[in-house]
């Protein structure tokens, strides 16, 4: 890769402070960007407002400064580009590919029992459909994608219009999504039977992050996305997304999890504690192991440095000067 191509990114909620798992991100997103020579920026997804922790926007840049990690830009705020997820909907809308849905989850609960295969993922249910033949009347609540997994094989001109749309997934059979992954290889998704057409916006009026996510990593020339495991669900959701706004594909990498005393993702209900910015050094070895890195190192600088030579022995990459 040439310098100046790379251009990577640390996306936190600013739901809280970070906490062990959160700097494993923050810190691998950061080496690989620079292990590139690339790009690295900070975008705060601050779209579920009711989630959002005043103040934990600043908390979070303020912790990473003080392990020396530096945006190569000023951080941008998911909640300044409605605009940029409005217009991706309405495209979405004029190719038939996004649809009204009027749905509760009671209805979706009973659509799912009428039909005697109700399914779930992660306690959420798979949508069974209901509204992409229209609303019958029902008042439009939320806005869902339709997930056509052969869009990628279409031309668009075939799905200009919504009726053509609905006939063809009629006549298609769910397909598999398949992507690759630096670390763990190859990754397949039905996303149609898996997560159903998913919401694209919610009907609190407030974006999903599918949407917010792949509109902000193609606007800013995302070309890799570095973040932990238990986003790597949602990628072939995203690539879906991805394909259908003619958008580039990035290049994925998800970093194993820290996990806390129960055996799950680490967070603040498994003893997340705050991270204890007095002594970044140690911060930044901790983080490292989970990512393989260990080495000795005085001060937080002559860390970062060791360690982006290390990762780039890990991964493979050619050695920059
Ligand atoms: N904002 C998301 C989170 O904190 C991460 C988004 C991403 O990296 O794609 O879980």
């Amino acid at each position: 890769l040439e310098a100046n191509v790379y251009k990577g990114r640390f996306a936190p909620s600013p739901t809280g402070p970070l906490h062990a798992g959160s700097l494993v991100a923050a810190l691998a997103s950061w080496l690989d960007a620079r292990a590139h020579n690339g790009q690295w920026l900070v975008r705060i997804e601050d779209v579920d407002t009711p989630r959002c922790v005043p103040g934990a926007d600043q908390r979070i840049l303020q912790q990473l400064a003080a392990c020396g990690l530096q945006p190569d830009e000023p951080p941008a705020y998911q909640s300044q580009r409605s605009h940029l997820y409005q217009q991706a909907l309405e495209r979405l809308v004029a190719q038939g590919l996004a649809y009204p849905c009027a749905c509760t989850r009671q209805d979706i609960a009973l659509a799912l029992a009428a039909t005697g295969q109700a399914r779930q993922r992660h306690g959420e249910l798979v949508y069974p459909g209901t509204c992409r033949h229209g609303l019958n009347g029902r008042a439009a609540r939320a806005w869902r994608f339709l997930t056509l997994n052969s869009a990628s094989n279409m031309p668009l001109a075939t799905v200009q219009r919504s009726q053509q749309a609905i006939n063809l997934i009629a006549s298609s059979k769910p397909k598999n999504t398949t992507w690759h992954d630096r670390r763990l290889g190859e990754q397949t998704q039905n996303v149609s039977r898996e997560v159903g057409d998913f919401i694209l916006r919610r009907a609190d009026g407030l974006w999903a992050y599918q949407l917010a996510v792949v509109v902000d990593d193609a606007a800013q020339g995302i070309t890799h996305i570095v973040r932990g495991e238990d986003l790597a669900d949602n990628t072939a959701r995203q690539i879906l997304l991805q394909r259908a706004l003619g958008l580039a594909q990035p290049l994925y990498l998800h970093t194993p999890l820290v996990l806390g005393v129960n055996g799950e993702k680490l967070s603040k209900q498994n003893g997340a504690r705050a991270l204890d910015t007095d002594r970044p050094l140690a911060l930044l070895e901790t983080a490292g192991k989970t990512l393989g890195l260990e080495l000795p190192a005085e001060s937080v600088q002559a860390w970062l440095a060791g360690a982006v030579l290390q990762w780039r022995q890990i991964h493979r990459l050619k050695p920059h000067h």
